[in-house]
Order: C-alpha cells, then sequence, then structure tokens
C-alpha cells in the first residue's frame, strides 16, 4: 500500500515560494565526513537547487575537515562554526546553533541530515522549536518548485508498506533525514565553494554533559557501510561458534559481520552488529544470512541488499522468500566448505 499523508498543519505557514535551497548538516568522525552525511548531500541534489554543508566541530576537526567539504560534489556554498562545546556534538549543544541560522531572514528551504543517531535527536528538535515539519528515514524526495511543494517515500511498518508525504507548500522550511542505504554517497568534485564561519552559539548551563564514548574497535569494514556482510543467527549456538564460524568466511570476502537480534540478546554477538528493525539497516552488494530464519524485523534491515544469500536447515524458512540463492543445509558443513574453496581460488 502507498498511502498518501498530508501534513497539513497544525503548523504555523508562510506564503513564499523559492528556489529550494538545502542546508546539509554533515556529520564526521576521525577527520573525516560520514559516508551517511554523504549520502544526505546526494538526496539534497534531488531537490534541484542550491546546497550549502554545515560542519560543526571542535576547531582542531573543523579546520581538518573544511578542505575536504569544500569539494564535495554538489556543495554550492559551505558553514562552519567551532567550539570546544562541539566537540561531543550533543543535540542540547548544537540546537541552538541551528535554531540561530535558520531563524528570521535565512536563505534556506530544507534541512537534510542522515538518520543518524544525533540527527534523530537534533532535527526534530529545531524543527519543534521553529513550528515546521519534519519527515523522517526517507528513500526518495521530489520538490516541485512550481508549488513549493516536496514529496518523500519513507517505509512504514518495518518495510511493509511505503508511505508517501508531501510536506505542504505553505510552510518556509522543510526538515528531512534521509535513509542512507538509499542513496549512492556524494563523490569529491574538482571545485572547491566558499567556506563561511559562523560564529558558535555558547550554551551557558547545559542540560546535559558527554561522559564519554565507547567505540567498538574493528579492523573489518563499517557494518552500515560495507559492500558485502556475512551475518549469524540463533543456529550460531555461542559466542565462540559464532566468531569461529563467521569469521574466517568475513576474512576471505573482506566483508562486514552481522547478527540477527536472537543471536545478540543470546550474547553470541555484540549489540552493534544487529541488523534488523532495531539494529541496522544495510543494503550490501553481498548479504549472507546464516542460519538466519528471515523474521520480518530481521528482513526490515537488509531486504534491499543487492544478492541476498541463506543457508538454513529449513526448506520452509521465511528468509528463502526474499533469497536470491538459498541453500537448504548445515551452515557447519556449508561454511566451511566454502572458505576451503575461496581460499583454494
Ligand atoms: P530463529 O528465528 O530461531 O532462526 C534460526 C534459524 O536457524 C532457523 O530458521 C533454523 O532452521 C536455522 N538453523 C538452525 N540450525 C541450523 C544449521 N545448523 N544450519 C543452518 N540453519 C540452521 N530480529 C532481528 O534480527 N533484528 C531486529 O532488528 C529485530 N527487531 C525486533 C523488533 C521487535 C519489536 C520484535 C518483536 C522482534 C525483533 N526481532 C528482530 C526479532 C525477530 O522477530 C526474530 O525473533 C529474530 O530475527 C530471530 O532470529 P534468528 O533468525 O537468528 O533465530
Amino acid at each position: 500500500t502507498r498511502p498518501l499523508v498530508c501534513l497539513r498543519p497544525l503548523f504555523r505557514t508562510y506564503a513564499t515560494a523559492a528556489n529550494p535551497h538545502a542546508l546539509v548538516f554533515l556529520e564526521h568522525r576521525d577527520g573525516a565526513i560520514d559516508s551517511a552525511s554523504l549520502s544526505a548531500l546526494s538526496a539534497a541534489q534531488k531537490l534541484g537547487g542550491e546546497i550549502t554543508g554545515l560542519i560543526v566541530g571542535s576547531s582542531d576537526e573543523v579546520k581538518q575537515l573544511i578542505p575536504i567539504a569544500q569539494k564535495l560534489q554538489g556543495l554550492t556554498a559551505l558553514l562552519h562554526s567551532s567550539s570546544p562545546q562541539y566537540a561531543t556534538p550533543l543535540p542540547e549543544l548544537v540546537s541552538p546553533l541551528l535554531e540561530k541560522i535558520l531563524s528570521e531572514g535565512t536563505p534556506f528551504t530544507h534541512v537534510v541530515s542522515a538518520h543518524s543517531s544525533s540527527a534523530k535527536s537534533i532535527l526534530p528538535r529545531v524543527a519543534a522549536r521553529l513550528d515546521v515539519p519534519a519527515v523522517s528515514d526517507i528513500t526518495s524526495v521530489e520538490h516541485d518548485t512550481s508549488s513549493n511543494s516536496t514529496t518523500f517515500t519513507r517505509p512504514i511498518y518495518a518495510g511493509n508498506a511505503i508511505a508517501t508525504v508531501r510536506a505542504p507548500s505553505s510552510v518556509h522550511l522543510k526538515f528531512f533525514t534521509v535513509r542512507s542505504t538509499a542513496f549512492k554517497a556524494a563523490p569529491a568534485g574538482s571545485s572547491e565553494v566558499e567556506a563561511k564561519a559562523i560564529d558558535p552559539v555558547q550554551v551557558a548551563d547545559p542540560p546535559t554533559e558527554h561522559i564519554k564514548t565507547e567505540l567498538t574497535k574493528s579492523d573489518r569494514p563499517e557494518l552500515g557501510a560495507a559492500s558485502r556482510v556475512v551475518s549469524g543467527g540463533r543456529a550460531l549456538k555461542n559466542a565462540e561458534t559464532f566468531n569461529s564460524t563467521l569469521e574466517p568466511l568475513a576474512d576471505i570476502l573482506g566483508a562486514a559481520i552481522g547478527a540477527s537480534r536472537a543471536a545478540v540478546d543470546a550474547g553470541y554477538a555484540d549489540n552493534s552488529l544487529q541488523v534488523g528493525q532495531t539494529g541496522k539497516v544495510v543494503a550490501p552488494e553481498l548479504y549472507m544470512a546464516l542460519g538466519i530464519s528471515g523474521a520480518i524485523q530481521h528482513l526490515a534491515g537488509m531486504k534491499d541488499s543487492k544478492l541476498i544469500v541463506a543457508v538454513n536447515k529449513d526448506p520452509d524458512a521465511p528468509i528463502f522468500q526474499i533469497a536470491d540463492v538459498g541453500l537448504v543445509a548445515d551452515l557447519y558443513e556449508v561454511v566451511p566448505e566454502l572458505v576451503k574453496k575461496l581460499n583454494s581460488q
């Protein structure tokens, strides 16, 4: 079903019709712009207007990122703001800056970001403060300049239906977050756009404080961005067999490792590896589901993968309904044999 939902107000209305000008919030880590933000930039290009990037961080981070961001294909300008407060971009600290940029007289018509944990908190917060609509986790976007309306599609019910949502023409500013698997990451271009500094908005008495960030360290590709993913389910029995079975295959394929929620809940795999409705959404070139039944909540996180390979002992396992290649077999026989064959090539 494709229900058409019109976000008609409740919202304050404005009688302006302008060429689109998107402000794209560019998140970063370790001196690189997140690939999910680069996908958000590609989505912003679908609006067909100008695009200004926004980088927020500590002064060292911002200094390092400006020359990288200036060359991004699709950007027409770059704003940056640095402060020690932005070293850990808590929503309570970044939102006032965004609100200032978007207040009275702003040239922007759309605010765009990846559907990341931090943007999921920042964008709706600012949209609510400005009394304008926010649409989350979009997979397509179209803008009609003559009517000033923007139409999005977004998966609902764990991806079992696609809603078409229109932000009304009467609203001058529209926020949306982007499902990164639906758009290619914007590449670096050849030209360099102008960069302009924006004064930070200091929050005198922040309501929250960043204590620490604990990141899972891995030499493998990042699950959300990997082109190949080898995932294991409850059939992997325990953490030891999970690792000893999947790692050799992932190593030889240069793949990230994923897991079903059953495997995560049972302690076989780390939380950060969960794929699905309440885990990560992935769409790699190759997704291997090993000993995973294919519950709808798991499919919600991987069904857009280009090639799905499933190994399951049960011929009636639902995963076979979406698999491109299915093998009814015992994974403990198949996986070592596959590793052996790949090694001998
Ligand atoms: P099972 O369903 O138990 O399947 C194990 C499979 O292994 C079976 O099909 C079996 O035939 C096969 N098998 C057993 N032994 C072998 C062998 N030796 N060789 C080959 N095959 C074998 N799940 C997610 O994955 N991600 C989510 O984000 C998620 N979010 C959820 C959110 C909600 C609100 C709810 C209610 C559930 C969610 N779930 C999620 C859970 C989901 O419903 C399933 O319970 C879960 O995906 C099952 O994991 P599984 O396939 O590993 O286990």
